[in-house]
Parts: C-alpha cells; structure tokens; sequence
C-alpha cells in the first residue's frame, strides 16, 4: 500500500516514480555525485573525432544544434559501450549466427572503438567468444514494432521448462547462464545440427512463473497467442505440429523428461546440479529445484533465437586501463572502459556481473592513473577548455 501510494503520488507531478532500486539507484547515485561535484553532462551529444596533438587532445563533440572543438589537456576516457550497434563491426567480429540481434543499447555503434583505432589503438577480437550472448523471444507488435524478452533468469531454470531444437531433442542444460545457453545454440547452428530452438512449458508453469514477456498468469492476454509468441497445444504432436519439429522424437523428449524429473535427476545435462542452476530454480520444488514433469495435454512454447547483450572484442588496454597501440605501449592520455576495452575475461562467462565488475573498476584504474599524473589544481579545475563555447 505504502509503495502504491507513494507511486501514485510522485506520478501526480512526474512521468515516473521516484523510488529507485538497483542498477537505477547505482547511476542515479552516480549522477547526482557527479552533478554535486560540478561535472558536466551533454546530453543528445557524441564525441566525432580524437586528435592527439603534444601530450593533449582535440575533440570534436557533435550534438543536433552544433559542433564544437574542446581540447582534453589531461586525457580522454573513451567509454562509448563497444560495438553492438554497428552492423560492420559486427559481421567482421561476430559468428555469422549470432551477428543478426542485439539487446544492448542501439547508440553503442562503435564510435569509441572508431575514435581508438583512428589513434593507431590495437583492438583484440579473438576471445573465445568476441560477444557475450542472451536467448530472446520476439514479440511482433501489433502496430509492427518488435519487442525482444531476453530469457535471464525467470523462466528457463524453473521447474517445468526445457528447451528443443529442430530435432525436437534437448540440446543443453537449460538452468546454465545465459551465455553459455546461447554458445550450446550458436554451436548447433554453426554444425548446421539446428537453426530454431524452442522453449516449452506447460501452462501451470505460465500460472506460476510466467514465460518470456508473460507474466505470471492463468489466461495470457489473446495478443500472445494471435501474434504467434505463444504456441498453445493439448498435445506432444499437436505441438510437434505448429513448431515444425519432427513429433516422434518431441514425444519421446518430453516422456524422458518427465520420467527423469519425477527423480530429480538430469543424466543428460545435469540440469538443477550447480550452484547456479539451483539459484534459478525454484526452492519449493523438491528433490530438484530445477525440475518437475509437464503435464502434457496443455503444453506451450516460445521460440529462441540468439542476441547479443554487449561486446567483448574491444580496444586492448593494459591494468591501468590505458589504451595500448599496435606495438604495444601505452597512448599517453588515452583510456578506454566499459565495452569499449576489450573484455579482461576474453570472452569467457564466470557469472553474473561479467561486464558491469570490469567497467566500474577499470573506469576507476582509469581515473585513478590520470589524476596521479595531474596535479592537485589541474584535478580541482580539470574540465576541458571549449575553444568554439559551452555546451
Ligand atoms: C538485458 C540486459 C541485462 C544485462 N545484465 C547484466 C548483468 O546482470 N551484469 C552485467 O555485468 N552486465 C549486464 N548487462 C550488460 C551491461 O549492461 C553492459 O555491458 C554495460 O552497461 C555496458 O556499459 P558501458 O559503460 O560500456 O556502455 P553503456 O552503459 O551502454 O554506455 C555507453 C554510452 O556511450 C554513448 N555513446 C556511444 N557512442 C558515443 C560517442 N561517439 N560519443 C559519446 N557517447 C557515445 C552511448 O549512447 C551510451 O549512452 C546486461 C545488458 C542487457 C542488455
């Protein structure tokens, strides 16, 4: 009630309410810092061209009404998000599979990894994997826009679910991160085994924990199932029908699954076996959190497909976060954070925090390297000087 209210009335004199939590408390923390400490923000405004000229920077910065030229006396730290929203980097850098989508914000178009390389900046692009990857459904809108669900957490290691290929047989253990959920499908699809993965459930599990962008609930709202997002059937082959996948093997997959998830075990993928698949699962459903059998005359499913969250072939750095150039050595003056670096983790997924751990540290390498080479006045009044007016 108490938070109902208060919502209520901050939307009385605002668009949204005003109560943060999370990654929205974190920046708008961060934010309210930095505007106590006099930085200055430009919105609607992005940085064209880096020039080094004797130890400082030129800096073209383009917002809609004008351009302007700064110089960067003390350095610059290029934090732009990586390459997700450029479509060249992209087939350049990303497996043919996974290069179609993307769920990371559509302004990281590669214009800080750009802004490096135009500086003789050396990018490293051969992780393991140049992108960390999240499985999405698809919502076609009615009005013709697209809405992407990326799968997190929510749904695919709950008791109840598994996911299918083409074959109409598992592929993977459905409660493993994101990431690796995604490599098991971009595997197939670069073996040609299968280029359509499916997420089935029953409808008791939609009544208890929703799947992808439907919400916990006994009657999903008819714009699922007229759009297609949700495929309903009272039966495996009924089902083996509207997803084209071959019905003897769906039947005997979803028969195996349920034989095993009676026992709580997973022989074939060791679902509900780690730490963090049983941390996605559900506590209450005993032996195994991550498995219970489907009832099979009201099933349902959502397809998959692959995209990416954010990019992890980037500009190469040293520990200091200071971009490297093509010999090796540091650019002096130039930093580089967030995706913009090239991802300490090579492309390899430990969990969860994979890319906002090394950002918010390596920006304060960042910071903190710079400043020990100014001094204490040059740090109190470090703004760039604009030689064409203020922002
Ligand atoms: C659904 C989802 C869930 C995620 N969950 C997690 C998670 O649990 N843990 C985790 O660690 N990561 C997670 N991530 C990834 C993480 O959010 C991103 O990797 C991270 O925010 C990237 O930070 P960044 O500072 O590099 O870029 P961003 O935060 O994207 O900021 C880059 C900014 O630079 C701007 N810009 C681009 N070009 C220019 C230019 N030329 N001049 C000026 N500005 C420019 C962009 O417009 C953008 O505002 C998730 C991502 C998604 C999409």
């Amino acid at each position: 009630m108490k938070l109902g209210l208060r919502y209520a009335a901050d939307r009385l004199s605002g668009r949204r309410g005003t109560r943060l939590v999370m990654g929205n408390a974190l920046v708008a923390q961060l934010f309210s810092s930095a505007l106590k400490s006099g930085v200055l923000f430009a919105f609607e405004t992005r940085v064209a061209q880096l020039s080094h000229d004797a130890g400082s920077f030129d800096v073209r910065v383009r917002s809609k009404q004008s351009e302007i030229a700064m110089r960067a006396r003390n350095g610059v730290i290029l934090a732009a998000g990586g390459f997700s929203g450029n479509t060249g980097l992209r087939e350049q850098w990303l497996p043919e599979h996974g290069a179609q989508r993307t769920v990371a914000h559509a302004g990281n178009d590669g214009g800080g990894i750009g802004l490096g390389m135009a500086l003789n900046a050396a990018v490293e692009v051969d992780h393991g994997s140049n992108a960390f990857w999240m499985p999405v459904s698809t919502l076609q809108r009615a009005d013709g826009s697209t809405a992407h669900f990326p799968h997190i957490a929510l749904d695919r290691a709950k008791p109840g679910s598994l996911a299918i290929d083409v074959s109409g047989r598992r592929f993977t253990n459905e409660a493993n991160s994101y990431h690796h959920f995604c490599e098991a499908m971009l595997a197939q699809m670069a073996d040609k085994s299968s280029n359509r993965f499916f997420l089935i459930a029953d409808m008791s599990f939609v009544r208890q924990y929703g799947i992808g962008l439907i919400r916990p609930t006994a009657r999903p709202a008819r714009r699922f199932t007229d759009s297609g997002y949700l495929l309903r059937a009272t039966s495996p082959q009924s089902l083996a029908e509207q997803l084209s996948v071959d019905s003897v093997a769906l039947e005997q997959t979803l028969i195996r699954y349920n034989e095993n998830a009676e026992r709580g075990v997973d022989p074939d993928f060791h679902r509900g076996e780690s730490a963090l698949n049983r941390h996605n699962g559900d506590a209450s459903t005993a032996p195994n959190p991550c498995l219970r059998a489907l009832d099979l005359d009201d099933l349902c499913a959502v397809e998959l497909t692959v995209a990416d969250l954010g990019t992890s072939a980037g500009l190469a750095t040293d520990d200091r976060a200071r971009v490297l150039d093509r010999s090796g050595l540091a650019i002096p003056g130039l930093y580089a954070c967030g995706n913009d670096m090239a991802s300490m983790m090579r492309g390899a997924y430990p969990g969860p925090g994979t890319t906002l751990g090394p950002g918010m540290t390596f920006a304060w390498r960042a910071v903190e390297d710079l400043s020990s080479s100014m001094t204490a006045s040059q740090c109190h009044g470090a703004r760039g000087s604009t030689t064409a007016g203020n922002l």
